[in-house]
């Protein structure tokens, strides 16, 4: 439904250096564990080299997380620019299968000459996701003792957690 794969046949049949232009618009990109950025937008350009098509690609768009210290939902800018060579698999005049790229985990065009940019496009917000998302700055977060929400409640437990720093990572070992 949601598409990042294109049509790079006629691309495949310029000389090397020939280029192409898009921008990603109004999609959404799946990160899985209910991990959504969108919309996802940014310039997309494709340029034609010996072995296929090198992209270079910028896209953000605003990613659901969790505040690492109280759990709130944080809506937040993500921003993932890559730049990833798509291998050719296939001849385009005739649909001669041509050699494997000798390197492992690649990213390659496929045999109808789509380059499917998802993977990479998932595989690079992912790694782009902030450590700690924080709802605020100076987020009390939740009380380790009683569970409250700090930033909203105020509890009586005693305070006997010596470093925030501690707490947040208290939640997100709890989280794993
Ligand atoms: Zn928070
Ligand atoms: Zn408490």
């Amino acid at each position: 439904m949601f598409e990042y794969r294109f049509n790079v046949s006629t691309l495949l049949q310029e000389p090397t250096g020939s280029t192409r232009h898009y921008e990603l618009n109004d999609e959404r990109l799946e990160l899985g564990e209910g991990l959504v950025v969108k919309p996802v937008q940014g310039p997309v350009h494709f340029t034609r080299t010996i072995k296929g098509v090198l992209a270079d690609v910028a896209p953000h768009g605003i990613v659901n997380l969790e505040c690492g210290r109280c759990l709130t939902p944080v809506h937040q800018e993500l921003r993932f620019p890559f730049s990833e060579e798509f291998y050719q698999t296939v001849m385009v005049a005739n649909g001669a299968a041509l050699p494997p790229p000798e390197e492992p985990d690649v990213f390659l065009i496929d045999e109808l000459h789509k380059l499917d940019l998802e993977p990479a496009m998932r595989e690079y917000a992912l790694l782009n996701l902030p450590m700690l998302p924080l709802c605020q700055d100076d987020c009390k977060g939740l009380c380790p003792q009683c569970g409250v929400n700090r930033n909203e409640t105020t509890c009586n437990c005693e305070d006997d957690v010596v470093d925030e720093r501690l707490a947040a990572l208290k939640n997100l070992l709890d989280k794993f």
